[in-house]
């Protein structure tokens, strides 16, 4: 088993395309990573630049003790599973599993053995005689995955591995896959464009945008504390509010009257008069319906303009002096369109961004699990 260190990874494309920029990381052994980041950003690159299927420009790439950089993908000791799966048409599942093998001139009678004991692991044992266009997308999907499995690889490295299943088989992979990587233990990266498939299955994420690194976590610190606006409006299935004001003595002024006391952490980051942006996920605001237009207890109050049904709970629009304000409210105690209400943000989970970086809730929101030093950049 092994980590990976990437230190100043820097990739350009033929025609001045830079898809990874000076990029520092480290993912601990045996760490299930996630690469997050929206299209574009560099992901795809990042994962096959580790794969040695991309050869960096300049930095260094670190398996385990061995600086890997200029390593073939063949010596690199890396499974990987592409998106499209890339299973040969033409062979049986047997033989898609074992080709790894048989490019390391394993004996057919080994390479047999071992495919059948992947297989047995991943469930596909009755599948073994098909070929790829006989199987449903989450057998292929296994199959690629056994086929990364079958050489025990140090890494696995599974590009957006779930994005061809149906919104159902999804869901039952995701947690096929966390359970599988725990008990094998290996080191794994996965790449995905979805933020709840990193929130749900990482230990920690990266997440990227062109080409760098902006935050690095485990899933509840970047959720809790993204480290800029840019990581905060793309975390979170309900958009968090990201609300302009200014300072003004212990509190924040937004949407026209409304004051707030400063979210904590945030005292004397932030002096009078300053813009800032202030932040708060839609589940960290308590609602109650109150007819009032009294806006000096730290609350937002307004009308509400729209409630959508979430399932379980109500995404509730509060319109607040022309200012819209997410809310979600909990079952049975959501309002009606028109009705006139408070939210109150609770001030531990509130952020204050000014010129698009965190100003509260620094320190060990960032550190890395392994070394507690900062990995990846720092935003700003
Ligand atoms: P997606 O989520 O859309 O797959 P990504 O985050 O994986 O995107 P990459 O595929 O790594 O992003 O691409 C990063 C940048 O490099 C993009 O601007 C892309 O257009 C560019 N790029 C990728 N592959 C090549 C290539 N072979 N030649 C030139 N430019 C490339």
């Amino acid at each position: 088993m092994a980590g990976i260190t990437l230190r100043g990874l820097t990739k350009d494309y033929p025609g001045g395309v830079r898809a990874l920029d000076a990029l520092d990381l480290e993912i601990a052994d045996g760490e299930f990573f996630a690469l997050l980041g929206p299209s574009g950003c560099g992901k795809t690159t990042l994962l096959r630049t580790i794969a040695g299927l991309e050869v960096a420009t300049s930095g260094s790439v670190q398996i385990g003790d061995a600086d890997v950089t200029r390593l073939p993908p063949g010596r690199r000791d890396v499974g990987m599973v592409f998106q499209d799966y890339a299973l040969f048409p033409h062979m049986t599942v047997t033989d898609n599993i074992a080709y790894p093998l048989r490019i390391k001139k394993k004996g057919k009678a080994e390479r047999h053995a071992a495919a059948a004991d992947v297989a047995s692991a991943l469930g596909l044992d009755g599948l073994l005689e098909r070929r790829p266009n006989e199987l449903s997308g989450g057998q292929q999907q296994r199959v690629a995955l056994a086929r990364a499995m079958a050489a025990r690889p140090q890494v696995f490295l599974l590009d957006e591995p779930l994005s061809n299943l149906d919104a159902r088989l999804r869901l039952e992979a995701r947690t096929f896959l966390k359970r599988l990587q725990k008990e094998l233990g290996v080191t794994t990266v996965f790449v995905t464009h979805d933020q709840a498939e990193a929130l749900a299955m990482a230990d920690r994420m990266a997440v990227m945008e062109s080409g760098r690194i902006r935050q690095v976590g485990t899933p509840s610190e970047v959720f809790r504390r993204p480290a800029s606006l840019f990581v905060a409006s793309f975390i979170g299935s309900t958009p968090m509010n990201l609300l302009p004001g200014h300072v003004r003595g212990e509190g924040v002024v937004i949407a026209g009257e409304t004051v707030l006391p400063l979210p904590d952490g945030a005292r004397g980051t932030a002096s009078d008069g300053e813009e800032v942006v202030y932040g708060i996920r839609p589940e960290y605001l308590d609602f109650s319906l109150e007819n009032t237009t009294d806006m000096s207890k730290g609350t937002f109050a307004g009308r509400v303009a729209v409630v959508e049904n979430l399932g379980s709970s109500s995404l509730v629009t509060l319109d607040v002096a022309g200012t819209l304000v997410h809310v979600v409210v909990g079952e049975g105690r959501e309002p009606g369109p028109g009705d006139h209400g408070r939210a109150r943000p609770r001030s531990d989970r509130a952020l204050l961004y000014r010129d698009g970086e965190l100003l509260n809730g620094r320190g060990g929101e960032m550190t890395n699990a392994r070394d507690g030093g900062l990995m990846g950049e720092r935003p700003g």
